[in-house]
C-alpha cells in the first residue's frame, strides 16, 4: 500500500476566506454586502509539521456567495487552547485550513478516534481560497499602510481623550 490518500474524496464545499482583521467581524459580506449567517462547521486543519486537527467553529456565511468566513484570531485562540493541552510545542506553527468535515463523521470521531487516511474520507476540501480585504474606517493614520494590521490591533480606548480645562505645567520649556 504506497498510494497516497487522496485528499478529500468527498466533491469540495465552499469558498473559503480567513480574515485577518481583529476588528471586521464581517456580518455582511464583503462580495455581496447580504447579512451573513452562521453556520458551525468542523474544520479540518493541518498544523505543521503533521497535526491535522477537525475543530468545530462557528463560521461566518454567506448563502449567496457560498462563501465562509472564518476569523483568524478566533481560530488560532482555539488552536492554541486545544495545542496546550495536546503538544504546547506545536503552538506557533503554521497551519492551513483545508476544508470541512461531514459532520456525522465529526460526531462519530469524538467518541471514537478515528484515524487520520478516516478522516480524509470524509473531508470537502474547499473549492477555493480567498483572501479579503478590508480597510477598517476611522482613526488610524491613512498615509501608513504599513501600520494598519497594529493599528487594527488597538482599541479605540486608544482614541484621544477629551480635552480637560485643567492646566498641567510643561516639563520642557
Ligand atoms: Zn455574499
Amino acid at each position: 500500500m504506497t498510494k497516497e490518500p487522496h485528499i478529500g474524496k468527498l466533491p469540495p464545499q465552499y469558498t473559503f476566506t480567513l480574515n485577518p482583521y481583529t476588528d471586521a467581524r464581517f456580518t455582511r459580506c464583503p462580495g455581496c454586502d447580504q447579512k451573513t449567517r452562521q453556520r458551525k462547521l468542523p474544520l479540518f486543519i493541518h498544523v505543521d509539521p503533521l497535526n491535522p486537527v477537525v475543530l468545530n467553529y462557528t463560521c461566518r456565511y454567506c448563502p449567496g456567495c457560498d462563501l465562509l468566513i472564518v476569523h483568524q484570531d478566533e481560530l488560532e485562540a482555539q488552536l492554541v487552547a486545544l495545542f496546550e493541552e495536546r503538544d504546547p510545542s506545536v503552538i506557533g506553527n503554521d497551519y492551513l485550513v483545508l476544508g470541512t468535515v461531514e459532520r456525522k463523521a465529526w460526531r462519530e470521531s469524538m467518541k471514537q478516534t478515528k484515524s487520520i487516511p478516516e478522516m480524509l474520507e470524509h473531508l470537502h476540501i474547499f473549492k477555493e481560497v480567498r483572501t479579503v480585504e478590508y480597510r477598517p474606517a476611522g482613526w488610524y493614520p491613512a498615509d501608513e499602510p504599513e501600520t494598519q494590521e497594529r493599528q487594527a490591533e488597538k482599541t479605540p480606548a486608544q482614541k484621544k481623550r477629551p480635552k480637560r480645562r485643567k492646566r498641567r505645567r510643561s516639563k520642557h520649556r
